[in-house]
C-alpha cells in the first residue's frame, strides 16, 4: 500500500487535513484506532471564529446549537461578568456527531479511511516513510501527519514528549436534558457559565448548554500548581461543583445517571512541529490555548496549514525537515506570539483573577467592547489591544473610586 500522505488520528486536526488534501486529489489515508462515531472527552464549545474560517461546518449541519449569552463568575460568586448579544457568542457541538461529520467530509472527497487499528511505529529510509500498524502491516507514504492527540505516538517517534506538568486535567459529563428544562435553566439564550477556581481549583468549571444536552466539567491547570501545592481531588471537586450549580439553580436537583469521564489537553506547544517527512498537528503538537483549553479551532487550523505544506512538498518532491518547516513558519506567523503570551500568563492561572473580574464587571464600555469582539471573524484576538487599553482605564478608575 502506498499513499502520498498518511494521517494518523481522525479528530478535527486529521480530518481537516484529509479533507483539504483529498480535494486536491492527493492520495491520502486517514487512520484511527477508534471506530466512528466515537466519543472524545470535550466540552464541545466553539468560538465563532471557527465558523467564520471553516464555513462548511454550518453548511453541513455540524453545529448542535448556539449561545447568545455567557457569565463568568468569581470564586466567591460575588462578582460576575455578564455578556448578552443578539448574535451567537458561542457555538456548541456534540463531539460524537461533529467528528464523524468531519471524517465523512474527508471521505466524500476521496480520502481513504482505515479505522479500528492502532499506529505503533514509524520507520524511514531514504525514499520513504512507513507507518507500522498494530496488526504488523505497514503503509508506505511520502509524508506522515501526526494528528493523534495529546499522547501522540507520532510525536514520541520524532523525539517530542508531552510534559505532564503542562497539561489541563479535566473531569466532565454530558447530561441529556429536555429542551424545556434547558430553556428554563439557561433561558432562550442558552447562557454559558464559567466559574473561576471552584473550591480553590487552579482552573475553572464550565456549564455548556446545548440543544438537548448540558456539558459540565472542571479543569485544573497543572502548570499553575507550584511544587508545594497539593493536586485537588477532581472527583470531589466535580461533585462539589454539581452541588453548587444546583444551589445556584443552574442544574435540576436530580440528574440522569451519567458517569463523569476524565480527559486532558496540552498547555504547551512542542518545541518542533516538524521532522523529516513528519508534521504534528492539533493536540499532538501541543496546540491548545494554554489559558482556556480551546483546541478544536487550533486543531483545524493546524490541519489546514499542514495540508497546504504537504501539497507544496509533493509538488517540489522535497520532504526533509527544512522543507516541511514551512508549516511551522505559517503556524508561528499566525499564532506564536499569542501562544507565548498565554503560556506565560497560564503559569499564574488564577492569581488575582477575582479582582480582575471585579474591575471588568464595573466598566460597561469594556463589557460592550468585548461583547462586540467575540462574534467577529477574528474573535477577541482581533481587538485585544483595544480591550487591554480599556481594561487599564477601568483598573485606574477602580483604584480612585
Ligand atoms: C475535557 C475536555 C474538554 C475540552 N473542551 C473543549 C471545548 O469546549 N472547546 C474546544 O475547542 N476544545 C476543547 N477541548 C480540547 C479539544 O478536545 C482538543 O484540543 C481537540 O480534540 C484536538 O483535536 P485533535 O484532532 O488534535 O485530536 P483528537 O480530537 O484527540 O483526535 C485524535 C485522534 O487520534 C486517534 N489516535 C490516537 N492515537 C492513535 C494511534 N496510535 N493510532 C491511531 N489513532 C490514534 C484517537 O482515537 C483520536 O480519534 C477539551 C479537551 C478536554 C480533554
Amino acid at each position: 500500500m502506498r499513499y502520498d500522505v498518511a494521517i494518523v488520528g481522525a479528530g478535527p486536526a486529521g480530518a481537516t487535513a484529509a479533507k483539504i488534501l483529498s480535494e486536491q486529489n492527493i492520495h491520502t489515508i486517514l487512520l484511527d484506532k477508534a471506530s466512528f462515531p466515537r466519543q472524545k472527552p470535550c466540552g464541545g464549545g466553539l468560538q465563532m471564529r471557527v465558523l467564520h474560517r471553516f464555513k462548511y461546518l454550518e453548511e453541513h449541519d455540524l453545529i448542535d446549537s448556539y449561545s447568545t449569552a455567557f457569565q463568568i463568575h468569581t470564586s466567591t460568586l460575588r462578582h460576575q461578568i455578564d455578556f448578552h448579544h443578539t448574535r451567537p457568542l458561542q457555538a456548541m457541538v456534540l463531539r460524537k456527531t461533529f467528528d464523524e461529520g468531519l471524517v465523512a467530509l474527508a471521505q466524500r472527497n476521496g480520502a481513504f479511511l482505515q479505522i479500528g487499528i492502532t499506529v505503533r511505529d514509524l520507520t524511514t529510509d531514504n525514499n520513504t516513510i512507513r507507518v507500522v500498524l498494530s496488526d504488523g502491516t505497514t503503509i508506505e507514504t511520502s509524508i506522515v501527519i501526526g494528528a493523534d492527540g495529546i499522547w501522540s505516538t507520532i510525536a514520541k517517534k520524532i523525539g517530542m514528549i508531552q510534559r505532564c506538568d503542562h497539561i489541563g486535567v479535566c473531569l466532565f459529563a454530558e447530561y441529556p436534558m429536555k429542551q424545556q428544562t434547558i430553556q428554563k435553566l439557561y433561558g432562550e439564550e442558552r447562557g454559558v457559565h464559567i466559574h473561576l477556581q471552584p473550591n480553590g481549583l487552579a482552573g475553572y468549571g464550565w456549564v455548556f448548554p446545548k440543544k438537548e444536552h448540558v456539558n459540565i466539567g472542571v479543569v485544573e491547570f497543572r502548570q499553575a500548581l507550584n511544587p508545594f501545592m497539593e493536586k485537588k481531588n477532581l472527583q470531589k471537586n466535580f461533585a462539589d461543583y454539581l452541588r453548587s450549580l444546583k444551589q445556584q439553580k443552574l442544574l435540576p436537583t436530580t440528574l440522569p445517571k451519567t458517569i463523569p469521564h476524565g480527559g486532558a489537553f496540552p498547555t504547551c506547544p512542542m518545541k518542533q512541529l516538524t521532522a523529516d517527512r513528519v508534521m504534528l498537528c492539533g493536540d499532538a503538537g501541543g496546540l491548545t490555548n494554554p489559558m482556556t483549553g480551546e483546541g478544536i479551532f487550533y486543531a483545524m487550523c493546524s490541519g489546514e496549514m499542514a495540508a497546504h505544506t504537504a501539497i507544496k512538498a509533493l509538488e517540489n518532491n522535497t520532504f526533509d525537515a527544512s522543507s516541511l518547516r514551512r508549516y511551522q513558519r505559517i503556524w508561528d506567523h499566525e499564532f506564536c506570539k499569542d501562544f507565548r503570551l498565554m503560556h506565560r500568563l497560564s503559569k499564574r492561572w488564577g492569581k488575582n483573577i477575582d479582582h480582575l473580574i471585579q474591575i471588568a464587571s464595573g466598566d460597561k464600555k469594556l463589557m460592550n467592547i468585548i461583547c462586540e469582539a467575540i462574534p467577529k471573524p477574528g474573535g477577541v484576538q482581533q481587538d485585544k489591544w483595544k480591550i487591554l487599553f480599556r481594561f487599564l482605564y477601568a483598573s485606574c478608575k477602580n483604584r480612585v473610586q
